[in-house]
């Protein structure tokens, strides 16, 4: 197989093969193997199969915007020969990485496995374990991903919390309300990453995740995902507990020999077992805490905080793109990031184009936003969290759980100050510390909230400490020279966002067990080893694939 990239086409030549921004391969892939043809000085008929293997697009040169392709292709005649004689630096002889999990170890597995949480992280490493013959037993704490979806309306419609299925506990996890981004910074040397796509495909993901270099699938497709894969993780002789919290393991001499849970009436019951992987994300306040308890060893680590920030999608697409709309390109994402003249780094995260801010909040009394879209990505506004590093010295206590009392601390000053509405402020207030607002001038042009949930117009400026306030009003402003208003006065400021990544890292080991306690596998975003969808379910089918390695399942 040969691989050739940089193959550099002009956007909007074949409007026809693009719906919505998303190309489809099938429909260009005669004119793309013409292109390949030229590249290799070689006859279009001598290529036998074509794939494309990324998609990007590159609009540095705008209003010149083009689409760049890395291609995969196979040839009829010697491939070693025609690439010798095309002298295209850009083509080479390529084997494709297969994600192969190892044998089985010698280990009889006497007893199923548990993986605690449905989130991307725990349902991969249930359906690699189920899919292996484990029968592993998945318990979340939440409810089923249809009956949550009605709790998480529910609460965007009456502000009314519900503590045990909402935008962070449920099936699915954190990231069943999100924009469904499917990127990564992992290196998948291994091929895992490809493989978990490959997952999200055959459970009902659009195939152009596989390709585009930004993939992403949208609330609406993710819910879908998640329920057949707990549907597959059950039809492969797992087990899927609903309403079952974990509330602490039973140990002996420094090793798992089961976990507690309790169910939805509040009954405590214990599961026999000697390995729990532990896929809790970051919002398990209180299991953190109970295992903290239990000499767990936990570390606090950085993660940042920051608000969500608010523009028109048009005026993204138009400084990104150089139009406001064409049919052949998506909704613009965009990155920025800044170093302040103090030495803090302020940058953008989970950037939602086309899509909603959220009221992500889990705990009562407690007030926290995130991003999400569906994926048309067609809501008016593209918003993204503009953050800041905080480390264990600015969380301002000690102990393992600093970190979750720094952010609490936030989500409680959020919730106060919007009176459990998300307080929401123009950047034109914020960086002038203003509470004078519409009355000064007439508004009515301005931009205004796409939030799922409750808003209410506050003083956002007094959200975040003096520095933290600076840094983000240093980097608002050098974005505003990066992209075209991105620091115009109508520009929404909402807060707090603060569940960016985890507050600990739940240690473990190279056989990737917790370092205090045998048989416990810490894994995902909640044990500080992924930030993000593709992470998570990279770590947990990494995890299922050690346990392999050392185990066998049992025969009956
Ligand atoms: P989680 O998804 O947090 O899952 C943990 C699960 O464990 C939860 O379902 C929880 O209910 C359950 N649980 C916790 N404690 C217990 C217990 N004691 N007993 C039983 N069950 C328990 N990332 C991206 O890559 N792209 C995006 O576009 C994106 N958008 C996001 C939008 C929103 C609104 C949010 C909140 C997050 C978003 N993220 C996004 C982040 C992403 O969702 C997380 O990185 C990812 O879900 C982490 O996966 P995880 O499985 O490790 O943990």
């Amino acid at each position: 197989m040969i691989r050739i990239s940089n193959i550099k086409v002009k956007n909007g030549g074949d409007a026809s093969a693009f719906n919505n921004g998303v190309m489809d391969p099938k429909a260009l892939s005669k004119s793309l193997t013409f292109v390949c043809a030229k590249a290799l000085k070689i006859d279009a008929k001598d290529i036998t199969k074509l794939s494309v293997f990324r998609h990007s697009i590159d609009a540095r040169k705008k209003p010149d915007i083009f689409d760049v392709y890395t291609i995969d292709i196979s040839l009829g005649i010697n491939e070693k020969k025609a690439l010798q004689k095309a002298r295209n630096k850009n083509a080479q002889i390529f084997e494709p990485v297969e994600y192969k999990l190892p044998p089985f170890g010698d280990k009889e597995m006497s007893k199923s496995p548990v993986v605690v949480g449905a989130g991307p992280c725990g349902l991969f490493a249930a359906f690699e374990l189920a899919r292996l013959g484990f029968k592993p037993i998945l318990i979340e704490r939440g409810r089923p991903v249809e009956d949550r979806q009605k709790d998480v309306e529910n609460f965007w419609k009456t502000g009314v919390l519900d503590t045990v299925s909402n935008v962070q506990f449920g099936e699915g996890g954190a990231g069943a309300f999100s924009d469904g981004k499917l990127n990564t910074m992992v290196r998948d040397k291994d091929g895992i990453g490809r493989a978990a796509l490959k997952i999200f495909i055959e459970h009902g993901a659009p195939e152009e995740i596989y390709y585009e270099a930004k993939p992403h699938i949208g609330t609406d497709k993710l819910v879908e995902v998640v329920r057949n894969i707990r549907e597959d993780i059950k039809k492969l002789g797992g087990t899927v507990l609903f309403e079952s919290q974990m509330t602490g393991l039973v140990l002996g001499d420094q090793s798992v020999n089961g976990i507690k849970v309790k169910d939805k009436d509040g009954k405590e019951s214990v599961i026999d077992t000697d390995t729990v992987i532990m896929a809790i994300g970051h919002s398990a306040r209180d299991t953190f805490e109970a295992l903290v308890c239990e000499g767990v060893y936990m570390e606090p680590k950085a993660f940042a905080v920051g608000l969500r920030v608010e523009h028109p999608q048009r005026k993204i697409n138009r400084s990104q793109y150089g139009v406001e709309q064409s049919p052949t390109l998506p909704a613009s994402p965009y990155k920025v990031v800044h170093n302040t003249s103090q030495g803090r780094g302020v940058y953008s995260f989970c950037m939602c184009p086309g899509g909603y801010v959220v009221n992500a909040s889990s705990e009562e009394g407690h007030l926290c936003v995130n991003g999400m879209s569906y994926y048309a990505r067609d809501s008016r506004n593209a918003n993204s969290a503009i953050i800041v590093t905080v480390k264990p010295e600015d969380f301002g206590g000690e102990g393992p759980l600093c970190g979750v009392e720094f952010q609490r601390r936030l989500e409680k000053k959020a919730y106060e100050m919007g009176k459990g509405k998300v307080p929401v402020e123009y950047f034109k207030d914020f960086k002038n510390c203003s509470t004078a607002r519409a009355n000064e001038e007439d508004r009515s042009s301005w931009n205004t909230p796409c939030i799922k949930g409750e808003y209410t117009f506050a003083n956002v400026h007094e959200l975040l400490s003096s520095d933290l306030k600076e840094a983000i009003d240093e980097g608002m402003t050098a974005f505003g020279r990066m992209i075209e208003g991105f620091d115009a006065d109508d520009t929404l400021m909402e807060g707090v966002e603060s569940r960016t990544s985890s507050p600990v890292r739940i240690t473990r080991g190279d056989d990737l067990q917790a370092v205090s306690t045998k048989g416990l596998y810490p894994c995902g975003e909640g044990a500080g080893y992924a930030g993000g969808i593709m992470s998570a379910a990279m770590d947990g089918m990494k995890v299922a694939a050690r346990i392999c390695a050392e185990r066998y399942p049992r025969k009956d």
